[in-house]
C-alpha cells in the first residue's frame, strides 16, 4: 500500500525545525512522499518550494501542491522548470480555493482540468500529476454527476492517481469508486485521512470544505470536546478502524492531513502496524 503524509509550509524558522521533528518521527513508517500544500495566488509560493528542498535535504521524497489559482500559464511553467531542476517527480495539481470575498464559481479563471494540462504540455509524463477527488461532492458541484463528470475530465487530461478529501464515512468513498470504475477512471484513488483531534477545528474545517461529520461521531466530539486528552483517544479510535475499513475494503493506500503534528497520524498509523510492515521493508531494501 502506499502511504503519504501532507504539511503546509511553516512561517517561521523555529516552525520549520520543528517540522522537521514531525518528519523525523513520521519517517518510521517509511512513506511513499511527503507533501506540502500551496496557497492559492501564490501566498506561499516561496514556502512551499523551501519546505519541499528542507524535506528533500533530509532524503525524503517530497511532492508539492501547485494551485493554480489566478496563475497565468508562464507563472506555473516557471515553478515547474524550477522544481524540474530540483529533481521533484510528483505534483499535487488543484484549482485552489480563491480567497474569500472574490465571488464564486464565476471570479474563478481556471480549473483543475487546466493545470494538469499545462503540466503535460511543459513536461510531458516527467511528473506523477496527482488530482483532488471529492467523495462527498465537491461544494462547487451543482450535483454529484457533474461533480464525477469534472473528475473524469482531470483524469484524461493526464492524472496519474487522485487523493480524496477527508471523509468519515466509508460508503461514500466505495461509492464514489465505483462510480470512476463505471466511468472507465483506472487510476488510483488514494482517501485522504483527517485524524480527529479538536472539535472547533473539525467543525469548522468540515463546514469551508464540504466534508460531513455522521451525527453519532459529531456527538460524541462535542461530549469530549473539553476533555482534549480523551476526545485525542477516541478520535485514533475512531479514524484506525476508518483505515481498517478501507484497506479491507481495497484502497490502495492512504493519506494522512498531518497539520504538521504527528501525535495522532502517528498513533495511528502504529495501531495500523504500518511501522511493522513498511519501516522494517525499507530498511531490509
Ligand atoms: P477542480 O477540479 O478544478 O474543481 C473543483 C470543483 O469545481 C469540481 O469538483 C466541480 O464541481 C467544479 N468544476 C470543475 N471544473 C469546472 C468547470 N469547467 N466548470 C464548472 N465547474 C467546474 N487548496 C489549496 O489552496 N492548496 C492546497 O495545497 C490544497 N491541497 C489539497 C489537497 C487535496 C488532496 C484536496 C482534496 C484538496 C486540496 N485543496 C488545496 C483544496 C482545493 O484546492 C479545493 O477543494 C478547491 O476548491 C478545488 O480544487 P480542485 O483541484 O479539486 O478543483
Amino acid at each position: 500500500m502506499r502511504l503519504s503524509f501532507e504539511f503546509f509550509p511553516p512561517r517561521t524558522e523555529a516552525g520549520q525545525d520543528s517540522l522537521i521533528k514531525v518528519a523525523d518521527t513520521l519517517d518510521t513508517f517509511a512513506p511513499d512522499f511527503y507533501s506540502v500544500t500551496y496557497g492559492a495566488g501564490g501566498s506561499t509560493r516561496d514556502g512551499t518550494r523551501d519546505t519541499v528542498r528542507l524535506l528533500q535535504r533530509g532524503g525524503r521524497t517530497a511532492a508539492p501542491h501547485l494551485s493554480i489559482g489566478e496563475d497565468d500559464a508562464k507563472t506555473v511553467r516557471h515553478m515547474l522548470s524550477g522544481y524540474q531542476e530540483d529533481g521533484i517527480q510528483r505534483i499535487v495539481a488543484l484549482r485552489g480555493d480563491v480567497p474569500s470575498g472574490v465571488g464564486g464559481r464565476s471570479a474563478r479563471k481556471h480549473n483543475a482540468e487546466e493545470l494538469v494540462r499545462w503540466i503535460r504540455d511543459h513536461s510531458d509524463r516527467h511528473f506523477h500529476v496527482e488530482v483532488a477527488a471529492y467523495p462527498e461532492v465537491h461544494p462547487d458541484a451543482t450535483d454529484p454527476m457533474q461533480d464525477l463528470d469534472f473528475f473524469v475530465r482531470k483524469v484524461d487530461a493526464g492524472a496519474d492517481s487522485a487523493i480524496t478529501q477527508y471523509f468519515y464515512n466509508v460508503d461514500s468513498y466505495r461509492h464514489f469508486v465505483d462510480r470512476c470504475a463505471r466511468a472507465g477512471v483506472e487510476i488510483p484513488i488514494y482517501p485522504g485521512i483527517m485524524p480527529l483531534t479538536s472539535y472547533e477545528g473539525i467543525v469548522r474545517f468540515s463546514n469551508s470544505c464540504g466534508a460531513e461529520i455522521p451525527r453519532w461521531l459529531l456527538k460524541s466530539l462535542e461530549l469530549y470536546k473539553d476533555d482534549e486528552k480523551s476526545l485525542k483517544a477516541f478520535g485514533v479510535d475512531v479514524v484506525t478502524r476508518l483505515c481498517e475499513d478501507l484497506l479491507a475494503q481495497g484502497a490502495p493506500g492512504l493519506h494522512f492531513y498531518t497539520l504538521n503534528r504527528w501525535g495522532a497520524s502517528r498513533a495511528i498509523c502504529s495501531n495500523l502496524k504500518l511501522d511493522e510492515a513498511r519501516g522494517s521493508a525499507a530498511q531490509a531494501s
